[in-house]
């Protein structure tokens, strides 16, 4: 039925180059459009058809999780399936999406993994060849694979071949939903009401063929979006700035301003929060052993743990859009945040890491910026915090602590946070870096730039600081901005 589409030229990729300067699309989302049940029992139907439609695309998520080959959304249908040809294809175009970006995840957190390991066998070299101890806190890393995605929430995301939004002709509603059910040629017919809001957000719009259906709580919702041009505002001659996530404070810049925390009255709610699931559980634990049905045990999941994610969540817009208030006419430079292999590289702040939900700040500043037509580019991230501006150097003994990073080799000292800000914003434009494909090309790369450096320099190797014992070590294992 689809077929891919065709590459496109040269000719048309300048072009799209060209386009991109002048302006930026986002795709805004209407939300929250309840679907009307016009006469009791019309919406079973969809409910049959979810059930089909999540089973197989479970199928296809399983599969393209598994095979060697990557997601093809144009992959020929294989499961055996009740659902039209345009379903099962909107079935594996779903799958594809979340195996894609689960096996994304699942190998940048493998990448760090090994990469921790290796780091960790050359620290425990060192430490025999110079007969000092391994700080007995620094644990051999561990790979325990990823459990494949068990889709749980009924959501579809939908193209025009299988649910249409049509004009409604009477006043009654705003527009009616037209979706084809497992009864081939029966399709169903739901009208949509919009609230006045959803009307003021989409006048004059036009709507993408693209549509979201999802059930909650026995509701069926519907989601519609369109795109909007912003025209792009940042001067080409603006100054860039970088901006570093961090846990200490959500931002700080290359400018030498920090936003936000999740210190504070954030992170006691937080541990109470914690303390409290605990007993929880323990209760539970407990009761289950004396039979007590499961229907009457209490819930462990946390009401107040999810009012909690949702007030950081603020607090990282407020952070975002002060930052970009005292800086309306720079090229904002972040990084391409990997939570994975942070909270991987980080155990002992994995809770925090949970709770702060850091993975929200580089969307935000992505949503935020692009709403105001200001430019923002992400750049690789990997040892930003280790490398040394001056002569490139990479350790994780530049940062003897959390605050303060110290190069072993020349010497030059910076506030960390602002040090990895300034790194982040010279690293946009460096093609060379931009190319590597891994973190371990990436190290390459710096060392080789390193060696150019002492070369100059007129150095030979210069014995590192940490390996004279000048720094104490005890406080990197747990380092949270490692990357
Ligand atoms: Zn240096």
């Amino acid at each position: 039925m689809s077929r891919k589409p065709e590459k496109a030229t040269a000719e048309e990729k300048k072009q799209r180059q060209r386009k991109k300067k002048t302006k930026q699309t986002l795709t805004r989302a209407v939300t929250h459009i309840r679907l009307i049940e016009a006469n009791p029992g019309k919406l079973d139907a969809l409910d049959h058809l979810m059930v089909v439609y999540l089973a197989l695309t479970q199928e296809y998520v399983t599969l393209f999780c598994q095979v060697e080959t990557s997601p093809d959304k144009f992959a020929v249908p294989i499961f055996e399936t009740k659902l039209s040809d345009r379903w099962h294809r909107v079935a594996i175009q779903q799958a594809a999406g979340i195996a894609k970006s689960w096996r994304t995840n699942r190998q940048n957190a493998y990448e760090a993994y090994l990469e921790a390991l290796a780091d960790y066998a050359e620290a425990r070299a060192k430490a025999e060849a110079s007969g000092v101890p391994l700080d007995p806190k620094r644990k051999e890393p561990e790979w325990r694979e990823w459990k494949i995605p068990e889709l749980r929430v009924s959501s579809i995301q939908a193209n025009t071949n299988v649910v249409v939004v049509e004009q409604s002709e009477d006043s009654t509603f705003d527009f009616w939903l037209r979706i084809s059910t497992l009864d081939k040629g029966n399709p169903l017919r739901v009208p949509v009401k919009l609230a006045s809001y959803h009307k003021q957000t989409i006048a004059g719009r036009t709507l993408n063929t693209s549509t979201t259906l999802h059930k909650r709580k026995g509701i069926w919702w519907l989601t519609l979006s369109f795109d909007e041009d912003v025209p792009l505002q940042t001067a080409k001659d603006s100054s860039k700035v970088g901006v570093d996530v961090g846990i200490v404070h959500f931002i700080t810049t290359s400018t030498n301003k920090e936003y936000g925390s999740f210190h504070g009255k954030m992170a006691r709610q937080h541990k109470r929060d914690r303390e409290k699931r605990r007993r929880k559980a323990k209760l539970r634990a407990c009761l289950e052993k004396k039979g007590v049905p499961s229907g009457q045990l209490p819930s462990t999941s946390s009401a107040t743990g999810q009012r909690l994610g949702r007030f950081v969540r603020q607090e990282i817009n407020r952070a975002v859009n002060e930052m970009i208030l005292d800086h309306p006419n720079a090229w904002i430079i972040y990084e391409e945040l990997n939570v994975a292999s942070m909270r991987f590289k980080a155990r002992a702040m994995n809770s925090y890491l949970y709770a702060s939900n850091l993975a929200h700040i580089p969307e935000q500043i992505a949503w935020a910026t692009a709403k105001r037509g200001m430019a923002a580019h992400t750049v690789k991230a990997a040892y930003s915090s280790q490398e040394c501006p001056r002569c490139h150097f990479v350790d994780r003994a530049n940062r003897p602590n959390q605050q303060t990073f110290c190069c072993g080799v020349c010497g030059y000292t910076e506030q960390a946070d602002r040090k990895a800000a300034h790194t982040l914003a010279d690293r946009w434009g460096d093609t060379e870096l931009a190319a590597c494909r891994d973190q371990k090309a990436v190290k390459a790369l710096l060392l080789k730039r390193h060696e150019n450096w002492k070369q100059k320099n007129g150095l030979v190797v210069v014995q590192p600081a940490v390996q004279l014992g000048l720094w104490d070590l005890s406080q990197t294992s747990t380092d949270v901005a490692e990357r």
